[in-house]
């Protein structure tokens, strides 16, 4: 991809706001190296971290003493000139040195959110999907989505769609060979005996990264585990507990929780939106009626069940009709032993059992997670790949589709795969994209 040159030099603070040891501004474009020789008085060796002054061109006052760092063009995260401002992370030395940067000209601005990443995808240094795997890396919460979104950064997804990308091209040429020089039978006219097996592979490979689409989506947006029982079993004191707060009303009145209430935790390095929902019983009270309603609904699209019943509630007492799997849990068990089969037994009175409820919770998720990690995780990606997955099924299904139909399709597989990558995309799915990014990214 050409280098993108843009007449405008950006600069953000690339770390968070407030007080901190150390704040980093970081500065892309054409006037880095002039900023840098105003600011800090020369530009130092590439790559090498030096010890500085700060100074405010217009009136000489040092702001502050620090490191930079200077990335020349194209070897730099933008592809740019890059210089990295190691300031004292204070809100008012951010500020001074912003501005002494800024007053410099008016070329030179504070940079949009995600617009040093959107520089980088320009100038070909990222692709989209790593783009997006960057973008989930600064979000990640919890382990797993660490390794998630690391992977799909350093270029996972991207690696896999060059290769079906190849595979494609290579029966694209047989392809459009045999339309060229059908008449000449210097080609193989047995066109399907070449290109069958391997769209045949493809397919499958693009089957499985399909198949565990829906984990990737999950490791990124949370595992939906929803506690459900008869009113007054511990519903609430379980989300407070693992929640480690009072985010639900705990009453020993039946009903109290009438809306479904969602906490995000991590359970051993798995993200989880944990829902506390209305005790499923009969009732003529007509707005607690629409919280079991919306219980149910919660626990139809639940990945996990936590099926809570205590001695006066037992679990067999409510009817749950769901496919995925469940843990029964029996709570208060300071009060004596559970009547009923379960799988772990808990009191939050006496803080016992919340361990082994965690464990199983974590052992559930793993198992739903599989041991393969997804390449496709989000919704932009799996979109693509399904449409050029479906061109290459139509091709398999239609044994006397024409030369000319064949090659459209595969031409729209390879169109799609890509969209996945961003190799082509329209700016409205580029700005979605980007703008996930907070300043300085
Ligand atoms: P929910 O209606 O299912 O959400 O139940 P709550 O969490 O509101 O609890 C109902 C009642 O049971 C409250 O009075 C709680 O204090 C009590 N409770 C909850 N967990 C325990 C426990 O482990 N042991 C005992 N003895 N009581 C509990």
């Amino acid at each position: 991809m050409a280098l993108t040159l843009h007449q405008t030099t950006i600069v953000a603070c690339a770390t968070a706001a407030g007080r901190a040891g150390v704040a980093m501004l970081r500065l892309s474009g054409p006037r880095v190296r002039f900023v840098t020789e105003i600011i800090c008085g020369h530009i130092p060796s590439p790559r090498k971290a030096t010890l500085c002054k700060f100074r405010d061109a217009a009136s000489g006052d040092t702001l502050d003493e620090g490191l930079v760092l200077f990335f020349p063009a194209p070897h730099s995260f933008t592809g740019e000139d890059v210089a990295e401002f190691h300031l004292h992370g204070s809100q008012a030395v951010v500020r001074a040195v912003l501005t002494a940067i800024t007053n410099l000209g008016q070329d030179i601005r504070i940079a949009q959110p995600g617009e040093f990443s959107k520089r980088a995808f320009f100038n070909g240094k990222m692709d989209l999907a790593a783009i997006e795997g960057l973008a989930d890396l600064i979000d990640s919460e919890t382990e797993w989505q660490r390794k998630q979104a690391l992977r799909q950064m350093q270029g996972a997804l991207s690696e896999a769609a060059n290769s079906w990308r190849t595979m494609l091209i290579e029966c694209m040429a047989l392809v459009e060979a045999d339309l060229d020089f059908s008449d000449e039978g210097d080609v193989p006219t047995d066109l399907a005996k070449y290109i069958t097996p391997r769209l045949m592979d493809l397919t499958r490979e693009m089957q499985s990264a399909l198949h565990n689409v829906k984990q990737g989506e999950r490791i990124r947006e949370g595992y939906r585990v929803v506690i459900a029982g008869a009113p007054n079993v511990g519903k609430s004191s379980l989300l407070n507990s693992l929640a480690k707060r009072d985010v639900a009303i705990v009453s020993p009145i039946a009903g109290t929780t009438r809306d479904v209430i969602e906490i995000r935790c991590d359970i051993r390095g798995y993200p989880v939106l944990l829902a506390d929902t209305a005790g499923l019983h009969e009732t003529a009270d007509h707005v607690e009626a629409m919280g079991i309603d919306r219980a149910r609904r919660e626990i139809a699209q639940a990945d996990l069940l936590l099926l809570l019943g205590d001695t006066v509630n037992p679990v067999s007492s409510i009817a749950v009709n769901v496919t995925c799997p469940r843990l029964v849990v029996a709570t208060k068990a300071d009060l004596g032993a559970a009547s009923f089969p379960h799988d772990v037994a808990i009191s939050i009175e006496a803080d016992t059992g919340l361990d082994s409820l965690l464990e199983c919770i974590g052992h559930c998720i793993e198992s739903l997670a599989g041991h393969e990690m997804a390449l496709v995780t989000n919704e932009r990606q799996r979109h693509s790949l399904q449409s050029a997955h479906d061109s290459l099924e139509r091709v398999l299904s239609d044994t006397n589709l024409s030369s000319e139909l064949v090659a459209e399709e595969l031409r729209h597989a390879a169109q799609r795969l890509d969209m996945m990558i961003g190799r082509v995309d329209s700016e409205h799915v580029l700005d979605q994209v980007f703008s996930r990014f907070c300043i300085g990214k």
